[in-house]
């Protein structure tokens, strides 16, 4: 089958390639978790749990999309492919696979990459029960990334004060500052949250029900709009002092980068998906990398985050403007030609064969 044919161009068409890919294969488990709310069109939105593989296994592989909502356009579809193509309905003795289908099925379907709570899943980590990380470069931009006056003057001033600033500490200070992940501005961008999100909670029960018995876990989480056009990025989602990484780089190759290290297009980031696992399963050997598919540069992707959030806070989605920014928004995190999709399923079968060929070796 091609890899073309796994993907979709709704959420609501994601989900069930994803259900009957899971139904085909007869897979043991498929769980559901409804959320709270409808996507644009009414329609019901929940994360799906599928596993292949024994409930017991001591090494489970958790495959995740749509963290980022509309992430999930490239996470669905490699998903689907892994169970059309056999990589993962057949894991080798002691592995089991688990796939998080939307983990952030809100933000999918709005095509946006906060969640319901205009928070950023990947942020959300953080305990909130002591000091939230800091992150003083927010401050310092947070007028001029969502100018409410986006078409006008105002925001004209904005890219001028943006271009000064970048100009005066470098685009690396840019990018962290907007990127890194804050807790000051909730109206803002990378807004780490409060409080759990739905979606957090939704991972740390299903980390509780199905994995919590593992002593190895590999974690792939599927994003995209980092780095060069089809790419697949493994991005080391921890410190560079931690032992995991060495791991990381004998599973999948000395490619392997570390925000931490400067050797990744991402930023170092806080309050992530890796910190939840750690957290939620103390005791495991944890091997994760966020698998990041380039779509677009970095600054237009920057830009059409920004764009994505005038329209929900200022400009409303029934207009031109703010269908035009759905639509560069849509375009900075999902490469629709076929050649983009090919390359992603071909990336992410060879990442997930070396994952299941590690931790089948113990
Ligand atoms: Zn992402």
């Amino acid at each position: 089958m091609d890899a073309v044919s796994h993907f979709a161009e709704r959420y609501s068409e994601a989900r069930t390639h994803f259900l009957e890919a899971a139904r085909d294969n007869a897979a043991p488990l498929v769980e559901h978790h409804p959320h709270p709310l409808v996507g644009p069109a009414g329609e019901a939105l929940a994360t799906e749990v599928v596993r292949f593989g024994p409930a017991d296994a001591p090494a489970v592989l958790l495959i995740n999309s749509a963290t980022h909502g509309i992430e999930g356009f490239c996470g669905s579809g490699c998903q689907v492919a892994l169970m059309r193509d056999e990589v993962v309905v057949q894991p080798p003795p002691g592995v089991a696979v688990l796939l998080v289908h939307a983990l952030n099925p809100h933000g999918f379907a709005w095509g946006r990459r906060v969640t319901e709570e205009g928070v950023d899943l990947n942020r959300n980590f953080a305990a909130f029960d002591g000091p939230l990380p800091a992150n003083p470069g927010y401050a310092d931009i947070a007028a001029w990334v969502v100018p409410e006056d986006w078409h006008g003057p105002g925001g004209e001033a904005a890219e001028a004060a943006i271009a000064a600033y970048i100009e005066a500490h470098g685009h690396g200070a840019w990018q962290a500052a907007l990127t890194g992940g804050q807790y000051t501005h909730p109206e803002g961008l990378f807004y780490g949250g409060a409080a759990p999100t739905w979606s957090r909670e939704t991972l740390e029960r299903v980390l509780a029900d199905h994995v919590g018995h593992a002593q190895r876990v590999g974690f792939i989480d599927l994003h995209t709009g980092l780095g060069p056009t089809g790419y697949g990025e493994p991005i080391f989602p921890g410190a560079p002092e931690d032992p995991a990484l060495a791991r990381a780089r004998a599973w999948y190759g000395a490619d392997v980068t570390c925000p931490g290290e400067g050797t990744s297009t991402s930023a170092p980031v806080q309050g992530t998906l890796y910190d939840g696992l750690r957290r939620a399963l103390p005791e495991a050997e944890h091997t994760p990398i966020a698998l990041e598919f380039g779509t677009v540069p970095l600054d237009e992707m920057l830009l059409a985050v920004r764009g994505d959030h005038w329209v929900h806070r200022y400009g409303g989605l029934n207009h031109a403007p703010g269908i035009a920014l759905k639509a560069r928004m849509r375009a900075a995190f999902y490469v629709e030609t076929d050649a983009w999709k090919r390359a992603v399923v071909d990336r992410s079968h060879a990442i997930v064969r070396r994952a299941l060929a590690a931790l089948a070796a113990g």
